[in-house]
């Protein structure tokens, strides 16, 4: 085992070592050696050793460089060196984090982290709070436990008789709410297409006097840190405008709740503390390995009972937190101690300066670029930064130079209407150097488009 386990160590660590000289998209005959793994299932067992030198023979050229310093596609972060430390040690535990009785140090470390990122975002201590795989499901569970509640002041108990015949509880999202929220939805039987759309205005965000006077329950979707412009809904405002009857505001602020961490930004999420539910990623800004998202609750009663489970041979008696009365999991791996390890690792300082870090370059991708003569189509107040080099046609091919010349990677969008190139910096370890490179790229491969050199 000891001869396996530092092999595959080895093997991680000249991968990481190695992740800043590569390309970052891999080549074609990378890509073709996955054919290898297109074998029948074996008769007869292999060496372990074997198998993970297959991995990594194969499987790790092929691996995008995701992780690295000049990826800016969608918005994803890099596992930082202790986060992945933590990740190992935990899969070592390989600890079902489910109650506290059955992994007591797992509950800790989730107890205590979540506590701290309260504190960081300026939301209730005493907020419920679920540790999941992403926003999608973080956005899931926080509704769960609006159309729990809303009901419920209604009368109407949700998790025992479902919604047929249920009152109807009318759902307000912006016209750009994230895919995966109105996923969301259709998957609380809300659905995705009976919610009322309010128009955004030129970044995204929702036009709050077009909130119509709503009576009757309803749960108000927004958002904190739109994927292409970065922008945040006015949630000020639309708290405002509900108002305190059968009402509910969830905010997805799947990056965009990081803000908060940051004295610089936060005044960006002004308001995002007077909702009722929060959905945000940790292994997107907070550069924690995938997967890790988080729900946040207001009324933790509204978690709990949308979420808790019971039966006899679970022991859940104990006058402390059980995880998976907050999860739509049971089973599932202790997620928590990642968040723990960059949160005590960076510290309050370091977590903001990483946030700042990462706007900072944004900025200068979006400054420079324009002083190149490419329109910028976003107000780059986050980490998001929309390009156009020209035509959409244009774009379209600068796009694919760029990926093609592997220095970066970025990914092209369609912002009201026009095609552009959408540069994320969410990674820890991008550094002025990785701008500088990325910018040159940049302009080599428009500079080839324009010049008409065959692509
Ligand atoms: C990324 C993102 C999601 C989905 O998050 P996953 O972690 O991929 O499930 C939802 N909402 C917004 C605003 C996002 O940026």
């Amino acid at each position: 085992m000891k001869k396996l386990l530092e092999d595959a160590a080895q093997r991680s660590i000249a991968y990481r070592a190695n992740i800043e000289s590569r390309a970052v998209a891999p080549d074609r005959s990378a890509v073709a050696g996955l054919s290898e793994f297109c074998e029948p299932l074996p008769e007869h067992g292999t060496e372990a050793a074997e198998t993970i030198a297959k991995l990594d023979r194969y499987a790790s050229p092929a691996a995008v460089a995701m992780t690295g310093p000049r990826y800016f596609g969608f918005v994803i972060g890099g596992s930082m060196p202790v986060t992945l430390a933590a990740n190992w040690l935990a899969g070592a535990w390989d600890q079902n984090a489910v109650l506290y009785n059955v992994t007591p140090a797992t509950a800790v470390l989730e107890t205590v982290s979540m506590g701290w990122m309260l504190d960081l975002f300026g939301l209730p201590d005493d907020c419920g709070g679920a540790f999941v795989t992403g926003a999608t499901v973080a956005n899931f569970t926080a509704l769960a436990a609006a159309r729990h509640r809303v009901l419920q002041n209604e009368g109407w108990d949700v998790r025992s008789d479902g919604l047929f015949g249920a009152p109807e509880i009318t759902v307000v999202v912006g016209a750009e709410a994230h895919p995966t929220l109105l996923k969301s939805l259709s998957m609380l039987g809300l659905g995705e297409r009976r919610v009322v759309t309010i128009d955004v205005d030129r970044q995204g965000r929702m036009i709050a006097a077009d909130i119509p006077e709503i009576t009757g329950p309803v749960i108000v979707c927004t958002q904190a840190g739109n994927i292409n412009t970065g922008s945040f809904d006015p949630v000020a405002e639309i708290c405002d405008r509900v108002g305190d009857a059968n009402s509910w505001v969830h905010v997805d602020g799947a990056f965009g709740l990081w803000a908060a961490a940051s004295p610089q930004l936060r005044p960006l999420c002004d308001g995002v503390e007077r909702a009722d539910s929060w959905a945000t990623d940790a292994h997107k800004w907070l550069n924690v390995p995938y997967d890790c998202g988080l729900a946040f609750v207001r009324e933790e009663a509204a978690l709990k009972s949308a979420m808790a489970v019971t039966a006899e041979y679970l022991t859940t008696e104990s006058e402390h937190r059980n995880p998976s009365d907050y999860t739509p999991e049971l089973s599932r791996r202790a997620r928590g101690v990642e968040v723990w390890a960059a949160l005590r690792t960076m510290g309050r300082r370091g977590i903001a300066e990483l946030i700042e870090r990462c706007c900072r370059h944004a900025r200068r991708f979006g400054d420079e670029l324009s002083a190149a003569g490419h329109e910028v189509l976003n107000d780059v107040v986050l980490n998001q930064v929309l390009v156009s080099f020209g035509d959409d046609a244009t774009t379209l091919r600068t796009v694919d130079a760029i990926q093609r010349d592997g220095t970066c990677w970025c990914g092209s969008t369609v912002w009201q209407g026009r095609t552009a190139m959408r540069i994320s910096v969410s990674n820890w370890s991008t550094s002025d150097d990785d701008v500088s490179a990325s910018i040159e790229s940049m302009l080599r491969a428009s500079g080839e488009i324009e010049g008409g050199q065959p692509g």
